[in-house]
């Protein structure tokens, strides 16, 4: 038999990437660009459908080329996209009716205001685990059908499709054939119920969304659809999708209650395993579907850290005070922790256990001795505070993680891995592979397309690099959190 591959497409926030994987998840080769972001009005983010199209089909085409397989040699197709992004397209014509609403989106803000005023969150939260917040699709998916003329008797007719960008791209590739999604992707739309694992009556009745627009919703490994497009051979399955978010917690092999991994982009994202059934949370964290296999759910709690890694791109843009984020590593490795100084980056207000939109950055403690390395390594020390305080409210919702498995960029940085565990006073662990996201899309797939049999293939494939074993004593560690904790109650008094 001839090698065979796996095609994993990563469709993020900034850039799309596509990744060729042995079946044994090698990556062999891959590719990425960037496509444009659309800014129409303050706090409106928009994508071109056409772009992220576009953007796709070249690095299939270019990593395919690198790696100079034959398309007849991919066994299946893995897809991973960035969450709650909203898509309306012509099913006659596959064209979108306008550009896809990204989820950092806030035009819908006045109307989940109007809905949680008239008493609906409860609802909400009930059936979708998530809050009344213009992050999610629903009022997005609304905001199109009411501001695109025609568009609503459109979609009454049948004539439209909605999709998450999992769920447009597997139309693209299916030459309109599939309209489908996975439960992961579905479970951040706001109109799915994640018990029942059906698109729920009542949330369409209260977003004003027609049952004819919606996808199939099928297991995150499965059959979505056969490939008709130019660039791949005819036939070839799509057979794994995930949000990128979930997509990481499978990279990671998080497939037992309580394991948690934290991935380190631009932002961070936290989600613990809580098994099948869906955790209330009494600090309003998420609950998601982490994953759906053999019809089986497997639930998850998520909480979200806005600025990580991008705190350092701040310091090395906007502030000019390191040339890349790596050169931060050796900066916190001179000064060594911080304890008068700190950064609270709250550039886009607070999250978890917050939820402050009004709370704005500030660097509380400076003193004439103050320098560029002391912002600098309190600026990494402020992501693993915030990290600390979302394991703190998963702690009071039961969930005590014994290890986190982390990935993304910002864990190439072993200070401030060491300074994570510290201030968790739970081990850090690194895989070989931080790509976990790709990893888990991959992995999907190759569960899909039969070339793992089970999720035991996924866990054997899973292998750590490292672990960051807690090393400060309690005293120090609650002296760094009291200030911590100080300088955050600063930044909302502030407004
Ligand atoms: P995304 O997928 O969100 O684009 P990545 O996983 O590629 O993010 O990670 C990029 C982020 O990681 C950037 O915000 C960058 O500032 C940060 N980063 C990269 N390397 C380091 C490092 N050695 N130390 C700290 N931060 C880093």
């Amino acid at each position: 038999m001839t090698d065979q591959y796996i095609l994993a497409i990563d469709q993020g926030t900034s850039s799309s990437r596509a990744v060729l994987l042995t079946t044994d998840m090698r990556p062999v080769a891959s590719a990425q660009e960037e496509f444009p972001q659309i800014y129409p009005a303050s706090g409106w983010v928009e994508h071109d459908p056409e772009a992220i199209w576009r953007s796709v089909e070249s690095v299939i085409r270019a990593a395919l080329k690198s790696a100079a397989i034959d398309t007849g040699a991919i066994a299946g197709i893995g897809i991973t996209n960035q969450r709650e992004t909203t898509l309306l397209w012509d099913r006659s014509t596959g064209k979108a009716v306008g550009n896809a609403i990204v989820w950092q989106d806030r035009r819908t803000a006045d109307l989940c205001g109007q809905l949680r005023e008239a008493g609906h969150e409860d609802t909400v939260s009930e059936k979708t685990g998530l809050r009344l917040d213009p992050y999610f699709s629903a009022t997005k998916l609304k905001w199109l059908l009411d501001n695109t003329p025609g568009a609503r008797q459109r979609a009454e007719r049948g004539e439209l499709a909605f999709g998450t960008v999992d769920s447009f791209l597997t139309w693209r590739l299916t030459g309109g054939a599939a309209h489908v999604t996975d439960a992961s992707n579905a479970s951040r739309t706001m109109l799915f119920d994640i018990r029942e694992q059906r698109w729920d009556d009542e949330l369409l009745a209260l977003f004003d969304v027609p049952r004819a627009v919606l996808p199939k919703v099928l297991d995150c490994a499965a059959d979505f659809g056969e490939t008709a497009v130019p660039f791949l051979k005819q036939g070839t399955r799509v057979t794994g999708i995930a949000g990128d978010q979930q997509a990481a917690l499978i990279g990671q092999a998080g497939f037992e209650p309580g394991m948690t991994k934290s991935t380190y982009g631009t932002g961070c994202f936290v989600i613990t395993n809580t098994g099948d059934a869906p955790l209330k949370s009494r600090n309003q964290l998420l609950s998601t579907i982490a994953y759906r296999l053999d019809g089986k759910v497997t639930y998850g709690l998520e909480g979200s850290v806005f600025v990580a890694g991008s705190a350092l791109q701040w310091l090395r843009d906007e502030l000019g005070l390191i040339d890349s984020a790596p050169e931060s590593e050796a900066v916190a490795r001179t000064t060594g922790v911080v304890d008068d100084v700190y950064v609270v980056p709250a550039f886009a207000g607070l999250g978890a256990p917050y939820w402050d939109p009004h709370a704005r950055g500030a660097v509380f403690g400076l003193s004439r001795g103050s320098d560029r390395n002391t912002i600098v390594t309190a600026t990494l020390q402020s992501v693993a505070y915030q990290t600390h305080d979302l394991v703190v409210s998963m702690r009071e919702d039961g969930v005590v993680p014994a290890v986190i498995r982390v990935d993304g960029g910002m864990t190439a940085n072993d200070w401030f891995l060491q300074f994570l565990a510290d201030v968790l006073d739970t081990p850090v662990e690194r895989p070989v592979n931080v790509e976990s996201t790709v990893l888990g899309a991959a992995c999907l797939a190759a569960l899909g397309c039969g070339a793992f049999a089970d999720v035991a293939g996924i866990r054997s494939v899973w292998q750590s690099e490292r672990v960051f074993e807690p090393a400060m004593d309690s005293s120090r560690r609650d002296q760094l959190l009291a200030g911590w904790s100080d300088a955050v109650s600063r930044t909302r008094g502030a407004r």
